[in-house]
């Protein structure tokens, strides 16, 4: 720090070809003109002065982005006023360099002094620093920095199959416009996109997997001309131009967890024009009730361990209730057989074209479902799908229990006190979901069935169940063999009377390109 804060004292100059305004609608002219980094006072500024002197444009570096064109053209962008809150929109010029020789020089400069001038505004926290603890994002994108993570992804078919099939299947909506990828990762939704014919595609990816990305995407030369690859947070970077259609998979276990879906509205409201697509579109959580004796005894005795009384002559009995709790604080993510589950499911609908960044912050959900048979419940199931909105082909990813297994499995929370119902009683609750600044939530679950016989007529409840869970920490149970067969279908959900009711628009031509089949390494996805 202290020896570029040195070189920062310098001033360094270079003649462009010229220089031109983005933001004003008519095209100005074009002269002749002077690029200058200085710094003044601790701010580090980049000015292109036109040598007529008619227009002068002044970028604050530490939110300055230079983007290639061509060998000797670029568009300069940054944040129109460093003071206001709402930077709702950015000052950008396009320049020309004379040679190409020129216009390297330039980038090298303008990394090096980009490089300082940010590491002096670090110290100012972003939207994202505000509301997530440094050590969870630390950890979160140091996960999805690393190849094999995102390999996991990739190889979970049904989902890189169903965003492919998405896309394919609604080239119209991306052919000729400008794309942002949010959460790039790999790049590999950038370059369906690119292959679908968009005419730009902006890759924004916070972790170190933006260098992998644009290996990746350079060695692709077919696609590499129209992907930017912007290394950082949707929530601070800058694009020079609003994007048609916005590309994402923002999805965590019960849809919200990892809390990425409020990167994905930020995205929305920063970078899509009013008319934008959104890819995908909503996003459902779907929720059943269930009962599963093996579950239940298998997380009990868990606990148990901490029954003993002469563990190596140690009493462990003190730390029982603790540890039985703490089992069943976490929620059970694995595939299971829809058979156990003993209502149809009901769900809760997020659109992510309306929903406000705050309105993640906390997701309450009244239960109500009837008991399709006389059983003790040990807790609710839930499972997620997101549409893909196309102008052609409306298509849902489903991570439904029953439809070929994707990295996301399925998640039950499993109550400490199971509650019986009859066939045709009523389930009554509440799912209460708050946020947290370890990207994930607290989870609020109570469950009670109303009384059956002649007491029911007075309203009374017989039973109530009540527990707390944390998203952040799951019991991923992936020992079990998965129990279903690769299915030649699109998802289904084999009870007819348990089924919700999801649109599956079909395409012959792509269902073969939607291997279905699981993937091969369960996830420990966060
Ligand atoms: N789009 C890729 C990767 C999806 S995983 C694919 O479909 O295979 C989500 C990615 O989003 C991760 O690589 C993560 O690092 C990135 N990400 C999460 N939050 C982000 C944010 N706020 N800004 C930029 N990237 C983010």
């Amino acid at each position: 720090m202290e020896v570029s804060s040195v070189k920062k004292l310098e001033q360094m100059e270079f003649s462009l070809d010229s220089v031109t305004d983005l933001s004003s609608s008519s095209v100005s002219s074009s002269s002749p003109a002077v690029a200058t980094f200085s710094c003044v006072d601790g701010v580090t500024e980049l000015r292109f002065m036109q040598s007529d002197s008619t227009h002068c444009f002044n970028f604050d570096l530490a939110s300055a982005q230079l983007f290639k064109l061509g060998p000797v053209h670029f568009i300069c962008v940054s944040d129109s006023s460093s003071s206001s809150e709402e930077k709702s929109f950015s000052q950008g010029v396009n320049i020309k360099f004379k040679t190409e020789k020129d216009s390297k020089a330039f980038c090298d400069s303008f990394e090096e002094w980009t490089k300082d001038a940010v590491v002096q505004v670090s110290a100012k926290k972003s939207k994202f620093d505000n509301k997530i603890e440094a050590s969870s994002a630390k950890m979160y994108f140091h996960y999805y920095g690393q190849l094999l993570h995102q390999q996991n992804m990739l190889q979970d078919y049904v989902r890189t199959g169903t965003y492919y099939a998405a896309v394919m299947e609604n080239r119209s909506d991306f052919a000729g416009r400008v794309v942002v990828d949010v959460g790039a990762g790999s790049g590999i939704l950038s370059m369906f996109a690119a292959q679908a014919g968009a005419k730009h595609v902006y890759a924004v990816e916070a972790s170190e997997m933006a260098e992998y990305a644009r290996k990746l995407i350079a060695g692709n030369p077919l696609f590499a001309e129209r992907i930017t690859v912007i290394k950082g947070k949707v929530e601070d970077i800058e694009l020079p131009e609003k994007a048609d259609i916005l590309i994402s998979e923002p999805m965590g276990t019960l849809l919200v967890n990892e809390r990425m879906l409020e990167s994905y509205v930020i995205a929305r409201d920063r970078f899509m024009s009013p008319k934008g697509k959104m890819f995908p579109t909503v996003g459902r959580i779907h929720m059943a009730p269930f009962s599963d004796e093996f579950l239940f005894i298998e997380m009990a005795n868990k606990a148990m361990f901490w029954q003993q009384q002469n563990y190596y002559g140690v009493d462990l009995t003190p730390l029982y209730g603790s540890a039985h709790q703490g089992y069943f604080s976490q929620p059970v993510v694995d595939a299971f057989d829809p058979r156990v589950l003993v209502a149809p499911p009901m769900f809760h609908m997020i659109d992510f074209t309306q929903m406000k960044e705050e309105d993640f912050y906390e997701i309450d959900i009244p239960l109500k479902f009837t008991a399709s048979m006389c059983t003790r419940l040990h807790g609710l199931a839930c499972w997620f799908d997101v549409l893909f909105d196309g102008s052609t082909v409306q298509r849902w990813l489903t991570t439904a229990p029953g439809a070929p297994t994707t990295h996301w499995y399925q998640i039950r929370c499993v109550l400490s006190q199971p509650i019986y119902v009859m066939a045709g009683q009523e389930i009554t609750g509440r799912l209460h979901l708050i946020a947290h600044s370890a990207q994930s939530y607290t989870i609020d679950l109570t469950l009670s069935a109303k009384m059956w016989g002649p007491g029911a007529s007075q309203g009374g409840i017989l039973q109530s169940s009540t527990c707390k869970f944390d998203l952040k920490e799951p019991y991923y149970r992936m020992s079990q063999p998965q129990a279903y067969p690769v299915a030649q279908e699109p998802p289904l959900q084999p009870q007819p009377e348990l089924s919700t009711q999801d649109i599956q628009t079909q395409n012959d031509e792509l269902e073969e390109e939607l291997l279905q089949q699981p993937p091969q390494n369960p996830s420990t996805q966060l």
